[in-house]
């Protein structure tokens, strides 16, 4: 389900400040979350206070990479011309083991197979040499 050896045309993220750091991490296959260092509250997306305490005070922290599909949305007309080869596409919603919520896609489920509370764990889909994505795939878990 990657792109790689042809051209990457869909939007990509602006790969700086915490974004940057983020997907840092994705490149070298890790995912990490922003981690309160006072109350030990997960974060996404990046933001520079917690919304549980107000510390300024937190770390990346690495994910499980396990999580379950919390919504999603299955998009039947392009609502991006670059996606016009890959409908119907479903934006997923996974709810990280964390409780932080990242939207992305499960690669190896068609729309009509995905189920809310579905186990999948994260995968990384290095779409450009810059950027790798996370993406996630059905688990036993
Ligand atoms: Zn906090």
């Amino acid at each position: 389900m990657s792109d790689k050896g042809s051209e990457y045309t869909k939007p990509l993220p602006v790969l700086e400040g915490m974004t940057g750091e983020f997907y840092g991490f994705c490149k070298e296959g890790e995912l990490r979350f922003q981690r309160c260092n006072d109350c030990a509250a997960w974060r996404h997306m990046p933001r520079d206070m917690c919304a549980e305490c107000g510390s300024l005070s937190w770390e990346w922290a690495r994910s499980s990479g396990c999580g379950k599909v919390f919504t999603w949305t299955v998009m039947a007309v392009p609502l991006h011309p670059t996606f016009m080869d890959s409908l119907p596409h479903a934006s997923v919603v996974v709810e990280m083991d964390e409780g932080v919520r990242v939207l992305s896609e499960v690669v190896d489920c068609a729309p009509e197979e995905l189920a809310f509370d579905m186990p999948v764990e994260v995968i990384f889909d290095a779409v450009t040499d810059e950027v790798t994505l996370p993406k996630f795939r059905r688990s036993s878990a």
